[in-house]
């Protein structure tokens, strides 16, 4: 998979504007910003990293983790959410081109792994949490014809194409969900770094699980390759969006105080060496003396095989953790 199949680059520059607008708007009045311990491990203890788009990133110095300190409240996040151009436009102009080629490289490959990761669960309730169009959902009632399949998103809009596609819906925020034990499995693709209280979060999923139900999430590595290298130039840092940037120690950590079992974590991504070479050769940003002699000297393989490393050594930027209650 290549990066430009999946994520137009024109589009995301668009969208990345729109976004630094939002966060303008959110400056205007910080009196409501609240400094927060590390969502990862509840230290206090962080070093100043850098400002982006007006807003500070710290690392804890115990976890690692990378996350935006003080941060607005969650409301005006969930208004940005709701309303707001950067979302409008990425869902028209960013995602929705682009849907179909990921149904086919993402979610279709992320159904096949569910599938084949718990055999058991297929005549279970399974709910994916911020759903989206309901693609992933979908694929997986293809496998998964006897299951009974719930998108729990709170976007109206999203909610009504779900609907459509015949997928049954939760139309509200997790956090505002009643607690009850009801799922065997629950899902939340590249939400993690979104949420304005992961261990809340958390808490409520383990709520919502029957005991010995699991739990999948994937979210964004703050000590993966491409995130490592580019730093505060990644495009993958984004202030409002995105609030936190775990990794795969953290993650464990915050599963297990919320009261989970963690299985496994992983790193299985396949973009990070893509990301960054994309950016040097069409942005030109400088990824470092060392990336740039690979890039212009490196064989397609030398550059395969570097990205097979990332991955099986935990050092993508795209990180999976599967825990059980
Ligand atoms: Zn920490």
């Amino acid at each position: 998979m290549k990066e430009q199949e999946i994520r137009n680059r024109e589009a995301l520059n668009e969208y990345l504007e729109l976004v630094r607008q939002d966060s303008e708007t959110l400056l205007r009045d910080k009196s409501s910003f609240v400094s927060i311990a590390c969502p990862g491990c509840a230290s206090t203890s962080h070093a100043f990293q850098f400002e982006k788009f007006g807003f500070h990133y710290v690392q804890c110095r115990d976890c690692e983790t990378l996350f935006v300190n003080p941060r607005p409240p969650y409301q005006e996040l969930k208004r940005i959410y709701e309303n707001s151009r950067s979302t409008k436009y990425w869902v028209e102009e960013f995602f929705l081109p682009v849907a179909e080629i990921r149904r086919e490289k993402i979610f279709k490959p992320r159904a096949e792994f569910i599938g084949a990761e718990f055999p058991g669960l297929s005549q279970g309730r399974i709910g994916d949490v911020g759903a989206g169009f309901g693609l992933f959902l979908q694929e997986l009632k293809k496998i998964w014809m006897g299951a009974d399949l719930v998108a729990i998103e709170p976007s109206a809009d999203m909610a009504s194409i779900c609907r459509s596609k015949g997928v049954s819906v939760i139309e509200r925020m997790l956090e505002e969900m009643d607690p009850s034990p009801q799922f065997d499995l629950l899902t939340a693709f590249e939400l993690f770094e979104h949420i304005y209280a992961p261990q809340e979060f958390l808490k409520k999923i383990f709520s919502l699980l029957k005991p010995g139900g699991y739990f999948l999430l994937t979210t964004l590595n703050g000590l993966g390759f491409d995130i490592q290298l580019l730093w505060e130039r990644s495009k993958s840092v984004f202030p409002p969006n995105h609030l936190n940037f775990f990794n795969p120690r953290a993650i464990s950590g915050l599963l297990e105080r919320a009261g989970f079992e963690t299985l496994n974590v992983t790193t299985p991504g396949e973009l990070d060496w893509d990301i960054v070479e994309g950016i040097y050769q069409n942005e030109g940003t400088d990824p470092g003396r060392f990336f740039k002699t690979v890039s212009d000297h490196g064989t397609d393989q030398a550059k395969r095989e570097l990205q097979t490393w990332i991955k099986n050594h935990r050092f993508s930027s795209h990180m999976r953790a599967i825990a059980r209650k």
